[in-house]
């Protein structure tokens, strides 16, 4: 089945009670047993609800995975990821990276003895000097959140194999439909389902995906037991969502690109980050590993200004200032009064988080209304 046709049919049948097309949402807690243990594969909603399995395997579909697990938020599908680990465990880290997963790594785990290094991974020496025989993961975000850098899947998923580590990737902003890490290498796909998945900003969800029965085993165990799931009706949502998923990504690809060429061009903007630029440093990687380059782009303003940058957000109508991205709408943010305030101001500034940075979550509105919108916000 090609991608296309799995965002509408991927991992789904006609719900075997009467047909239904759309997965019923199972409004439930619990499912009647005739004896104990008689049940027809449903015991209780924490551990196994039937939308919930619909979207479980729509998202295994997707990722070209085998086995795919749906969670209460983004967060909580990476937090499960962690309690994979034991205190004294080591992890490689993007340094550019979603502010809350800093915050987790560094603020949670690293009081239950869990040590990150975070490095710039373009550079796939840096990510062998931070190993050694403690390290059992590797954080991968890429594109990465805000600065849009691209890292090789392949090379780095060469090195999690070389050490025997597990290789994790965000592929919240690729979607599946740009890159599917599974199939360069990568042991887990992770996603805030909340975003290009979901695609209206109304639900919080996260997701993963393996192909290793032994890993979703343990992913599985990990999920029911400490119970961070999502529920039937954002199950549902979810995948209606994804029906659409293709059509989306296509139109936040053109808008990102028309966007990005917009802003390149206005005198008051000093760097625009977007991975479809030849002239982006990991441009080459990006076309070879991506289908095309996305909706998010980010820039920065001449002067570095803090206040100018408040303004243009504040001004814009019909981009939203607002956390989040990924939904059919435009959203604008300042990551380092926002989604970044998190990391401190020496380190986000280290990977580029300047006081002026914008991002842009570019929607599949009217591109020209878009551009007309930056316009009279940035002049
Ligand atoms: N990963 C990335 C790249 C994100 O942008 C986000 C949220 O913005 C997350 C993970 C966390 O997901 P959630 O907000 O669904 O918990």
């Amino acid at each position: 089945m090609k991608f296309n046709t799995k965002t509408i049919h991927g991992g789904q049948k006609p719900d075997a009670a009467y047909g239904s097309v759309m997965p019923p949402i199972y409004q439930t807690s619990t499912y009647a047993q005739s004896t104990p243990g008689g049940h027809k594969g449903y015991e209780y909603s924490r551990t196994h609800n039937p939308t919930r399995t619909a979207l479980e395997n729509a998202f295994a579909s997707l990722e070209n995975g085998k086995y795919g697990l749906a969670f209460s938020s983004g967060l909580a599908a990476i937090d499960a990821i962690l309690k994979l680990l034991k205190p004294g465990d080591e992890v490689v880290s993007t340094n550019d990276l979603y502010g809350g997963t800093y915050r987790l790594f560094t603020k949670i785990y690293e009081d239950f003895g869990i040590k990150f290094h975070f490095t710039g991974m373009e550079n796939a020496k840096r990510i062998e000097d931070n190993i050694n025989e403690n390290t059992k993961l590797i954080w991968v975000e890429t594109p990465t959140n805000p600065m849009l850098n691209i890292i090789d899947i392949v090379s780095v998923a060469k090195i999690a194999k070389r050490y025997e580590v597990l290789l994790a990737v965000d592929n919240t902003f690729a979607t599946p439909y740009l890159q599917q890490p599974l199939e360069l290498g990568a042991d887990i796909v992770m996603h805030s389902a909340t975003k290009y998945l979901g695609g209206h900003s109304d639900l919080v969800m996260g997701a993963l995906i393996v192909k290793d029965k032994d890993l979703a085993a343990r992913l599985y165990f990990i999920q029911n037991a400490c119970g961070a799931v999502c529920g039937p009706q954002d199950a549902f949502l979810a995948l209606r969502g994804i029906k659409t998923l293709h059509i989306r990504m296509q139109r936040h690809c053109e808008n990102g690109h028309a966007v990005a060429e917009y802003l390149a061009q206005h005198p008051k903007i000093e760097n625009v980050y977007w991975p479809g630029f030849q002239n982006h440093p990991n441009h080459d990687i990006a076309k070879s590993q991506m289908k095309a380059y996305g909706g998010m782009v980010s820039f920065t303003t001449k002067g570095n200004n803090y206040e100018e940058a408040i303004k243009i957000v504040e001004n814009l109508k019909i981009f939203t200032l607002a956390e989040s991205l990924g939904g059919v709408e435009s959203l604008a943010g300042h990551p380092a009064s926002m989604t970044h305030a998190s990391i401190p101001k020496e380190e986000r500034e280290k990977i580029g988080v300047v006081d002026s940075l914008i991002r842009l979550s570019v929607g599949i509105e009217d591109e020209a209304d878009l551009i007309a919108d930056l316009k009279q916000a940035i002049d």
